[in-house]
């Protein structure tokens, strides 16, 4: 199995969602089985996001590691979550194996928060505790609920203080912000590489769902977009194709550490967008290692 934290940069990363309830697992290892063709660095699971199980992350998450030899990384949410709750999660982590945990606060609903406030107060038991690789959330257009991009960039150098290995940006469609973002956070003295969070935009329900539970900018070709293609799925899953495409390739051309694809369990647009940007990718590989 690959060491991701060995990897030339930029590496590349697909994200998946676990079927909602316990559910069949069948379907969503056709998804791996076809992600994995693509040879990602490594294979996220998600845990509750949107509504999805998170009974059955650890299990997909070590079946990737151990049944396709790619390194995975498990979501992990410690809002309504006590101290001896999180333990018997983090020991179940452990026993499967699992190596890397994206260690996040999660949404806030009708529980409330118990014993981990914040994602920094799970991180800190992670590593007083315990030994995985910490991935941690990030924000370019700040995370919806901050005041202000300084409050939101304070937060963050506290949460790496506590022991970020790497950090996995929220999804944006306007490059200028992670730009902008990134050179503010390695201000702050945060070296954890950053990961930019992609997704293309297939349909305009999907995109508007974006914008509202993120706060993610439409900039203006993303809006024409949706003009000119949202009444024809198949010619706006092409744009939707094209528009990723570009922004990758932008951001490779930046130095990107690495490019996090939400695949939304699609595969074949996955793939799409690697046949475009792997000749990009492997040479800056190459040239870079
Ligand atoms: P935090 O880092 O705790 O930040 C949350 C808010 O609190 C921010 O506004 C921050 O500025 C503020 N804050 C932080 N620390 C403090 C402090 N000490 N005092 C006051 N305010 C503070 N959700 C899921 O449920 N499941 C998933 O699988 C999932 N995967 C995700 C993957 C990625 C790559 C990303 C970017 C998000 C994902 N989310 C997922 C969503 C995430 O749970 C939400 O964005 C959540 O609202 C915040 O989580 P966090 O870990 O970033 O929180």
């Amino acid at each position: 199995m690959k060491n991701f934290f060995k990897l030339d940069k930029p590496t590349l990363s697909f994200e998946i969602f676990p079927p909602k309830g316990k559910g069949d697992l069948s379907k969503i290892f056709d998804t791996v089985d076809a992600l994995a063709s693509l040879d990602p660095d490594l294979i996220s699971v998600t845990y509750g996001a949107g509504g999805t199980s998170r009974e059955n992350t650890a299990e997909i998450a070590s079946r990737i590691q151990n049944d396709y030899a790619i390194p995975a990384l498990a979501h992990l949410t410690c809002i309504g979550s006590t101290r001896e709750e999180m333990r018997a999660t983090l020991g179940r982590l452990r026993d499967m194996g699992i190596k890397n945990i994206l260690a996040m606060r999660g949404d806030i609903d009708g529980e409330g928060t118990k014993d981990f406030a914040h994602a920094s107060d799970l991180i800190r038991f992670i590593n007083e505790n315990y030994k995985f690789n910490i991935f941690a959330a990030c924000y370019p257009e700040k995370h919806i609920e901050a005041y202000s991009m300084e409050e939101d960039l304070a937060h963050l150098s506290d949460k790496c203080r506590f022991g970020v290995d790497v950090l996995i940006s929220q999804l944006f469609f306007d490059n200028a912000y992670f730009y902008k973002f990134r050179d503010s956070v390695r201000k702050l003295g945060i070296s954890a590489p950053i990961e930019a969070g992609i997704m293309p935009v297939t349909s305009p329900s999907q995109i508007s769902r974006m914008v509202t539970m993120c706060g993610a900018s439409m900039p203006p070709a993303v809006q024409k977009i949706v003009r000119a293609y949202g009444h024809n799925s198949m010619a706006m899953r092409e744009a939707g194709i094209a528009y990723a495409t570009n922004q990758i390739i932008d951001l490779l051309a930046e130095g990107v550490d690495g490019i996090h694809l939400y695949t939304m369990n699609l595969p074949e647009i996955a793939k799409r967008i690697c046949e475009n940007i792997r000749g990009v990718l492997y040479s800056l590989r190459v040239k870079r290692g």
